[in-house]
């Protein structure tokens, strides 16, 4: 079976990621969405958040998995028994970082495989940051993210 790993923050999912995941369990067996717990890292949504508004949000997808990890993407992977990896690439400026990223993931296990997925040009440019930078200054965000995460990120900012 074709098994691959979709690793990231997904602070919160955006319709990028949905559109990557998407076009991901089509190429795919199965797809298992990581994600990633960095206790370094100041999250906007909790963890339990995070991989809930996933499952949610991929409830139609037959062959979707969500999961989350802490530690090395390539240990995880090799625990799922996974050898390849699922990235996105937005723009240039996206492909430097992802390219080192997927040259440290080889050199440290290789048979891990990256492969690159891009978006339908109208979900190119959403990052969850730009979501989250939106949305604190109130604006609309429903043309970035699944109605799901919409009603959500209002319901708990709402104080
Ligand atoms: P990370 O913190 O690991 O970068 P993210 O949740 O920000 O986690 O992103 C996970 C992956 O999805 C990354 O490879 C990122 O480039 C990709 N991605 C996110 N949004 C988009 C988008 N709009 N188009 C293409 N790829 C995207």
């Amino acid at each position: 079976m074709n098994l691959a790993i979709y690793p990231g923050s997904f602070d919160p999912i955006t319709k990028g990621h949905l559109d990557i995941l998407k076009t991901g369990s089509e190429i795919f067996d199965k797809v298992i969405v990581a994600v990633l717990h960095n206790p370094k890292k100041n999250a906007f949504l909790s963890l339990d958040e995070r991989v809930s508004l996933i499952r949610e949000v991929t409830k139609n997808f037959p062959n979707v998995e969500v999961d989350s990890f802490e530690g090395l993407t390539v240990e995880y992977a090799k625990n799922k028994g996974a050898n390849i990896l699922i990235r996105g690439l937005r723009a240039v400026s996206d492909f430097e970082y992802e390219m080192q990223l997927s040259q440290a993931n080889s050199a440290l296990s290789k048979n891990i495989k990256t492969v690159f997925l891009t978006t339908k040009p109208k979900y190119n440019f959403i990052s969850s940051s730009t979501v989250k930078e939106i949305f604190g200054f109130g604006g609309d965000i429903s043309a970035f993210v699944p109605e799901e995460v919409e009603n959500f990120l209002k319901k708990k900012f709402a104080k």
